[in-house]
C-alpha cells in the first residue's frame, strides 16, 4: 500500500502523514494528498455495529499510515470522549422526509469542532520533542473559535487566528475573544476572508519570518488544507450511514446522497474521501450561498474568482477561493500533478482556470451543485421552522434549499443534509427569519429566540456572555507577518 503523502503539484515530493500534519501544506504550495485513496477500503460489513470512535479508528488507520494503532486510539479518545454534548458525536435526526446530520454538538457549536478537537491531538503525537508549533489560521468565523478551543493550553503548541474585521457574526467574535489560553492569539484583519487567507499562506512561505522565529519553532496550518483537520471529517459520513442502518432506513450497500453547505470545500471533500474508501454515496450535492463561484464552476468547467464578493447571511461560506478543490482536481484527474500545477498557476496569475472536459465530466459524475440567495435563506429558515418545527442556521438553510432543488431530479435516493452550525451561532439572521426582528444585543436575541422556539441553546453559547473578553488588535494585511513573529516568540519564550 502507498504509505506516503505527496504534493498535489509534484508527485516526487513525498512526506509521511506526520510530516504532512506538522507542516500543513507542501513546500511547492501544493496540498498533501494520499495517492490511491481507495487501496484499502473501509470494512463496510462491520459498520452497523461500530460506534463513532470505532469508525474513527478504522478511517484514521487507513488515511494516516505512519501513526500507530495506539496513537490513533489515544488521540480519538482525547478528542471525543468528553468534549461533545451528544454521545453519538454527530447525531442523525429525521425531519419530515429527510435526515439532518447535526455536526454542531462540539464545544464551539459548529462542525469545525469535529476536525479541530482531533487535529491538536494528532499534531502533538507527530511533533518532535524539541519542537514547538505555532498554528496559524485565517477564519471566516468558525475555524477561529474551534481552533482556539482545540489548541488552547496544549503543550508545545500555540495558535494565532486572523478574522476579517466586521466579517464574522457577533457570537463568533465573542467566542474568539473569550477563548483565552496562555498560547492563543487573535487579530482582526482589514479586508475579507480571502485577503486574510492569502496573507497567511504568504507568511508560511516568507523566509524572513522563519529566520526570526526562535530555534525549534515552526509554523503550521489549522485551515482545512491540513489533512489532520480534513480526515476527522470523513468519519461522520460513515457515522451517518451507520445511523441510517441502525434506524432501519436503509439496507447495507444501498446508495445515499449528501448535501453539504460549502465554503473552503473541506467538508464536502471529506465526503468524497468517504466515497473513495467505499461508502455507497451516489452524489455529493454542493450548496453555495450568493458567492457561487464553485456552483458556476460545476456548470462550466471555468473557475473564475474575478467577480463581486458578497457578505451574506451565511458568512462562513463567503469565500471565492475554495482551497480544498485543489485536492479534488488531483484525484479526479487521476493524479495529474502537472495539470493541477498549471491550473493553480492560472488561478494565481489570471484569477481563473478552465479544466479539460474529461475532468469536468468526472466532477459532474460525483457531485451536483447549486446556490441559495440571502432571501431564499430567510424564507427557508422560516418555512422549515413553521412546517417541521426544526430550527436551522443560515448555512444549513443554503443546503436545504439546494437539496430540494436537487431532489426534483432524484427524489428516491435517501438524502442526508449536513447541518454545519447551531442556529444560535447566527442568531440575528435566524431571529429575523423566524421572529421578523432581532434585539440590539445577540444575548437578548438568543433569549427571545429560545423563548419563542423552545429549541435549547447549546451550553457553550449560553455561558458566553459571562466570560471575560480580550481585545484583538486590528492589523493591516502587511502587518501580519511581523505580528506573527513577535507573538510566536512570546508564546514559546518559557518553553
Ligand atoms: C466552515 C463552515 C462551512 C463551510 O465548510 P467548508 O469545509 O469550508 O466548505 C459551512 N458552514 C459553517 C457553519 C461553517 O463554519
Amino acid at each position: 500500500m502507498t504509505s506516503f503523502y505527496q504534493s498535489t503539484r509534484d508527485d516526487q515530493l513525498h512526506v509521511s502523514a506526520k510530516q504532512a500534519i506538522v507542516t500543513g501544506f507542501a513546500a511547492d504550495q501544493g496540498l498533501f494528498v494520499l495517492p490511491n485513496l481507495g487501496e484499502q477500503p473501509f470494512p463496510l460489513e462491520q459498520l452497523a455495529k461500530m460506534d463513532y470512535q470505532t469508525i474513527a479508528q478504522a478511517v484514521l488507520e487507513r488515511l494516516l499510515p505512519d501513526f500507530s494503532t495506539v496513537e490513533i486510539k489515544a488521540a480519538i479518545a482525547a478528542a471525543y470522549d468528553h468534549s461533545f454534548s451528544d454521545p453519538k458525536i454527530t447525531p442523525l435526526r429525521s425531519v419530515g422526509d429527510f435526515q439532518v446530520l447535526e455536526l454542531f454538538h462540539g464545544p464551539t457549536a459548529a462542525f469545525k469542532d469535529v476536525g479541530l478537537q482531533l487535529l491538536p491531538q494528532l499534531m502533538q503525537r507527530a511533533v518532535a520533542p524539541d519542537q514547538q508549533v505555532m498554528v496559524l489560521a485565517a477564519t471566516s468565523g468558525d475555524t477561529g473559535t474551534a481552533a482556539l478551543n482545540g489548541f488552547r493550553n496544549q503543550a508545545q503548541m500555540g495558535v494565532s487566528i486572523f478574522y476579517p474585521d466586521g466579517g464574522v457574526s457577533p457570537v463568533q467574535q465573542r467566542q474568539m475573544l473569550t477563548t483565552n489560553g496562555n498560547n492563543t492569539r487573535v487579530a482582526a484583519i482589514e479586508g475579507n476572508f480571502d485577503n486574510a487567507q492569502r496573507n497567511v499562506k504568504r507568511i508560511f512561505n516568507d523566509a524572513k519570518v522563519h529566520e526570526q522565529l526562535a530555534t525549534g519553532t515552526r509554523l503550521s496550518s489549522a485551515n482545512s488544507i491540513n489533512i489532520g483537520r480534513l480526515i476527522p471529517q470523513v468519519v461522520y459520513y460513515f457515522s451517518a450511514y451507520q445511523q441510517l442502518l441502525e434506524q432501519g432506513k436503509i439496507a447495507l450497500g444501498e446508495q445515499v446522497n449528501f448535501t453539504v453547505p460549502t465554503g473552503n470545500f473541506g467538508d464536502v471533500l471529506a465526503g468524497f474521501y468517504a466515497k473513495q474508501l467505499g461508502l455507497p454515496i451516489k452524489k455529493l450535492v454542493i450548496a453555495c450561498n450568493q458567492n457561487n463561484v464553485v456552483a458556476d464552476f460545476w456548470q462550466t468547467g471555468i473557475y473564475n474568482r474575478n467577480r463581486p464578493f458578497y457578505q451574506t447571511l451565511a458568512p462562513s461560506m463567503d469565500i471565492q477561493v475554495s482551497s480544498n478543490l485543489e485536492r479534488l482536481l488531483y484525484y479526479e484527474s487521476d493524479g495529474d500533478t502537472q495539470l493541477v500545477r498549471r491550473l493553480m498557476n492560472d488561478l494565481d496569475q489570471q484569477g481563473q482556470y478552465q479544466v479539460p472536459s474529461e475532468l469536468l465530466a468526472n466532477l459532474q459524475r460525483d457531485f451536483a451543485s447549486g446556490f441559495t440567495s440571502d432571501e431564499e435563506i430567510e424564507i427557508t429558515i422560516r418555512q422549515v421552522f413553521v412546517d417541521e418545527h426544526y430550527l436551522m442556521d443560515p448555512h444549513t438553510a443554503t443546503g436545504y434549499h439546494v437539496m430540494r432543488q436537487y431532489q426534483q431530479q432524484d427524489p428516491e435516493t435517501p438524502m442526508i443534509l449536513l447541518s454545519t452550525a447551531s442556529p444560535y451561532k447566527f442568531v440575528d439572521a435566524v431571529a429575523d427569519a423566524v421572529l421578523g426582528h432581532h434585539a440590539e444585543s445577540a444575548q437578548a436575541t438568543t433569549q427571545q429566540l429560545a423563548d419563542y422556539t423552545n429549541v435549547p441553546v447549546p451550553p457553550a453559547l449560553q455561558k458566553l456572555w459571562d466570560l471575560p473578553v480580550v481585545q484583538a488588535p486590528r492589523l493591516q494585511p502587511d502587518e501580519m507577518a511581523q505580528w506573527v513573529v513577535r507573538e510566536t516568540n512570546e508564546v514559546f519564550k518559557h518553553d
